[in-house]
């Protein structure tokens, strides 16, 4: 039985005030329960807080994206080494937002999930096809590209260390949800990719799905057999919506 996973991409919101307001709120809306894990993605900047505001309460905190290289002459960047340093457990890697608005290209986004791991993160590897793409039916060639690149560069067991999240374009922050039988086919084809090269890491998992997940809708997608949380991005700004999204996960387990 795998756990589930509710984590929250805060994307460029916030600030010192609203953060403090957010993440207090968190913690009195939020208990994590065995088995149903929890995190929020923040803002570089806000890491020292979140680091101070979420210790002792069961919820990880994380960033939303790092550099492709170690620490060393990279003007601007942001290293694994870092983002450990400051109690980051997870980071996003590979967000459509990198992918498609700052034109991070599968190489860099390997070798971004590869100094993740090395630094003892637990890479949080965005996948997903455009409109564009879905209307072409190519999802699924999308989907094998994005995954292969990573398997390629690191090996399927580095996925043991990792989260896949499926998040097609065409749902994130649009208010389009994919329907959970839409989801769950994207889902059984990444753990079926996954599965053929190494069964025991496919079983173990976590695939979560990101697109306009509200309340109202994340008891059906994570009730799917192979949607194990999700990765939510409006919907963490409200600490009441993010700990009722939560607690959809915990009804379905
Ligand atoms: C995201 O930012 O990863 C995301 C899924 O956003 P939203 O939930 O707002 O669609």
């Amino acid at each position: 039985m795998r756990d589930k996973l509710v984590a929250g991409n805060w994307k460029m919101n916030g600030n010192l005030a609203s953060n403090q307001a957010l993440l207090e709120a968190l913690i009195s809306a939020l208990t994590p329960v065995p088995g149903v894990r929890c995190a929020v993605c923040v803002p570089f900047p806000y890491l020292a807080q979140a680091q101070q505001a979420l210790r002792g309460s069961g919820i990880a905190w994380g960033a939303q994206d790092l550099c492709q290289f170690g620490d060393g002459a990279y003007t601007g960047g942001v290293s694994a080494a870092m983002l450990a340093d400051f109690g980051c457990s997870c980071v996003i890697v590979g967000h459509s937002e990198r992918r498609h608005v700052f034109g991070e290209n599968d190489e860099v986004v390997a070798l971004k999930f590869a100094q993740a791991l090395k630094a003892g993160l637990v890479p949080v590897l965005c996948v997903g096809e455009t409109l564009a793409e879905r209307e072409s039916g190519v999802t699924e060639a999308v989907v094998e590209r994005q995954l292969d690149a990573v398997i390629g560069a690191s090996g399927v067991a580095t996925l043991t260390g990792a989260v896949v999240a499926y998040e097609p374009v065409w749902a994130i922050g649009t208010g389009k949800t994919a329907t959970p039988d839409e989801a769950q086919a994207v889902h059984a084809f990444i753990r079926g990719r996954v599965s053929g090269l190494n069964p025991a890491v496919a079983s173990g998992l976590l695939i979560l799905y990101g697109g306009s997940v509200k309340a109202g809708n994340a008891a059906r997608l994570f009730g799917m057999p192979d949607i194990d949380g999700g990765l939510i991005g409006g919907a963490a700004l409200d600490a009441a919506e993010f700990a009722a999204i939560y607690r959809c996960a915990q009804q379905v387990t």
